[in-house]
């Protein structure tokens, strides 16, 4: 996945609402805090103000009396300082004042008191009016909050009535113009419900719009992470299963293989072959419920910590855990088996390739990859469904690339070369035809055989396009002999049985040949016996088609892996090919020999000629002749070899072979 992908999904990754809620917690605290710190501001506000002007009143009281006294002329203030007294009684009447008054000397000591309190210098309260009043006890005046919120403002507030009030019992000092003497004056400063009332009704509004805030911040976010996950369900919806996407896949892989890192775990690729042919036999609509089917059946198959998605076609990742190779094997196996049952009335295969992951850094894509590349191994000639990544496959599927980007530029470029095999007369031991191989004549690599390429050709379809071209290169080779009044042999082409899907291979090579106007009887057409499993139907139809054309038709390999007798008794074939396994190592042996006998008999009762491929040395050839073998095409006589070369041979034809 490029990285500017990676990162616009990571943009979706999931949000989560933990983030949100405690966030709207601290918004929460952070304004309580600040709300408090206002009400303690205003509170603190309200009592500096009431001591200030309860200040006021102690100073005029320290006004009275220092003018009484300074009337008087004395410091010495007694029940006979009449004036001083009666002062104070006039005033504590005007001033509706009903508390204490006492007249203190610098060292604290109560000189004389108006009223029943004596000050307690340890427990209670005592302004001052100014800071630098210097003082040996403990006085106060502003910076603190001296109404406890606790137990004396909420109180106050939760209090029903406006009038009830919060109270502070306090001492105010005064100092007096006249003499070393201070006036303490008792005050109750009182905070009244009304007071307050305002500041709170601010405060609870600020306090319901902040709690509004947060609901609503709330509300969004729930909202917001809602149509995420909505998004990102889609995101990850594959439109054909209903289910998780491929992208999904790619994305949780890494991420379940970082949390279970005691797993362990193998990736892997299962594909159903030939699913086209499932929705040509029975609709794409059917081929799409078989897939969300199979998708279903995975659901219900995978455990924890394990994901499955669709990726192409009919082909599912999965990412499995596993103890033992067995039991995976066996799981796997299982579940193909649960697959099939899924559509009764028609057999499916699967192809499983199994990554085992050893490396968990490695990107999910790169190991997929391998478990298909383990996957693409499986052809029609393996035996095991199942195959696990080795890393030699690597080599092959470089290899694979490497063919797959140059085989057209090959083809135009003519770098597929015809080379022909000589067939000979076992008898005469005369040159009686020929084999056309393909041999790609590479430009750096030299020449590659075609076991090379052609298994790719034929699983990536390129094959058609080669057999066409050896067709035309062979009849057009063939019409340059005729021209040049050269006498001809036959020779045969090998035609992939992926040709036979075509109803009109046999129009499409009579087209091909007729263009370079050679008659017939001199392409011969080999086709395998496995060419009768795909499609009977069709291929007796081209064969009796190519025949009534003119062509020979060949079965090429008769003996080898698929061989049946009951083909032979189908097909009306010209010639029959024994293949060079006959002919290998020990195979000389009398049971192989009563074989080879037979199957020569067989070809002679069906009127079949015969041809036996690989034969290397002269007791094959002796033996062969003795059991009245038509033709011999091995590298006893010679072996493939390019066109000038064989137009030598060709021009001693009837000539014995030295
Ligand atoms: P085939 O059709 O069975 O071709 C015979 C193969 O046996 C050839 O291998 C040939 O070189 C080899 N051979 C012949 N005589 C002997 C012998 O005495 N000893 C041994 N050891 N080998 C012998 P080649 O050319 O490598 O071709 C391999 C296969 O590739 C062919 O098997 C054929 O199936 C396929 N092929 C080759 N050319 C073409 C082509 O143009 N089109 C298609 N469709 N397939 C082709
Ligand atoms: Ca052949
Ligand atoms: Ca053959």
């Amino acid at each position: 996945m490029s990285k500017q992908k990676e990162k616009k999904i990571k943009k979706l990754k999931k949000m989560h609402i933990g983030p949100y809620i405690i966030s709207s917690i601290l918004i929460f605290f952070i304004s309580t805090i600040f709300l408090s710190c206002i009400s303690h501001i205003f509170v603190q506000y309200m009592q500096n103000t009431k001591i200030e002007s309860a200040h006021e009143n102690a100073e005029q009281f320290a006004d009275a009396i220092s003018y009484a006294m300074a009337k008087e002329q004395t410091l010495n203030i007694d029940e006979s300082s009449t004036n001083v007294y009666d002062i104070i009684k006039n005033m504590q009447y005007l001033l509706h004042y009903s508390g204490t008054i006492c007249l203190v000397d610098e060292n604290q000591k109560v000189i004389k008191r108006f009223g029943r309190h004596i000050p307690d210098f340890e427990n209670e309260l005592f302004f001052a009016p100014t800071e630098e009043l210097n003082l040996d006890f403990k006085t106060s005046y502003k910076d603190t909050i001296y109404f406890e919120f606790k137990d004396n403002i909420l109180k106050l507030l939760a209090s029903e009535g406006n009038n009830t009030c919060a109270t502070l019992d306090c001492w105010l000092i005064q100092p007096l113009d006249y003499g070393n003497a201070y006036v303490y004056v008792e005050m109750e400063i009182t905070l009244k419900q009304n007071e307050l009332i305002y500041v709170f009704i601010t405060i609870a509004l600020i306090s319901i719009l902040v709690v509004l805030f947060i609901v609503v911040y709330l509300v969004t976010s729930f909202g917001a992470i809602l149509t995420q996950r909505r998004l990102s369900k889609i995101l990850y919806l594959d439109s054909i299963t209903g289910d998780k996407n491929w992208l999904y896949f790619r994305v949780y892989t890494p991420r379940i293989l970082k949390k279970y890192t005691k797993q362990k775990y193998a990736l892997i690729s299962l594909e159903m072959t030939k699913y086209r042919n499932y929705c040509n036999c029975y609709s794409n609509d059917e081929g799409e419920n078989l897939l969300e089917n199979f998708s279903k059946l995975f659901l219900k198959e995978k455990r924890k910590g394990e994901i499955f998605s669709r990726n192409t076609g009919a082909e599912f990742g999965l990412l499995l855990y596993y103890n033992t190779d067995e039991e995976l094997r066996q799981r796997l196996e299982d579940l193909c088996a649960k697959l099939q049952n899924l559509c009764p009335h028609h057999t499916v295969h699967f192809h499983v390739g199994i990554y085992p992951v050893d490396n968990r850094k490695y990107s999910p894509t790169i190991m997929y990859e391998n478990a298909v590349t383990a996957k693409n191994t499986i052809t029609l000639d393996t035996t095991d469904d199942i195959v696990w990544f080795k890393e030699e496959m690597l080599e092959r599927q470089k290899w694979e690339t490497f063919i797959e980007n140059n085989m057209e530029n090959a083809l135009s470029e003519h770098q597929f070369a015809v080379y022909l095999q000589p067939k000979y007369n076992t008898k005469l031991e005369t040159l009686a035809g020929a084999e056309a191989l393909v041999r790609w004549i590479h430009p750096e690599k030299g020449i590659i055989s075609p076991g090379y390429f052609i298994p790719l050709f034929e699983k990536n379809g390129f094959i058609l396009s080669l057999d066409d071209y050896m067709i035309a290169q062979v009849a057009k080779q063939q019409a340059k002999w005729i021209k040049q009044d050269k006498k001809l042999v036959p020779i045969s082409i090998n035609v992939s049985r992926a040709h036979f899907t075509q109803e009109n291979l046999a129009e499409h090579i009579c087209k091909i040949v007729d263009a370079y106007q050679v008659p017939h009887e001199l392409i011969e057409l080999e086709l395998t016996e496995s060419a009768f499993f795909d499609n009977k139907e069709v291929l007796l139809h081209t064969v009796h088609k190519l025949k009534s054309y003119g062509f020979p038709v060949s079965m090429d390999d008769f003996g080898s892996g698929y061989s049946s007798l009951n083909t032979l008794k189908d097909l009306p074939l010209d010639v029959l090919k024994l293949d060079a396994e006959f002919f290998r190592g020990e195979n000389t042996d009398i049971r192989g020999k009563i074989i080879v006998k037979e199957a020569l008999h067989l070809a002679k009762e069906l009127e079949m000629k015969t041809v036996a491929e690989g034969i290397e040395t002269k007791e094959q050839v002796q033996f062969l002749a003795e059991e009245g073998c038509d033709l011999i095409q091995g590298y006893y006589f010679a072996k493939p070899m390019p066109i000038s070369e064989f137009e030598e041979r060709l021009q001693v034809i009837d000539q014995p072979a030295e």
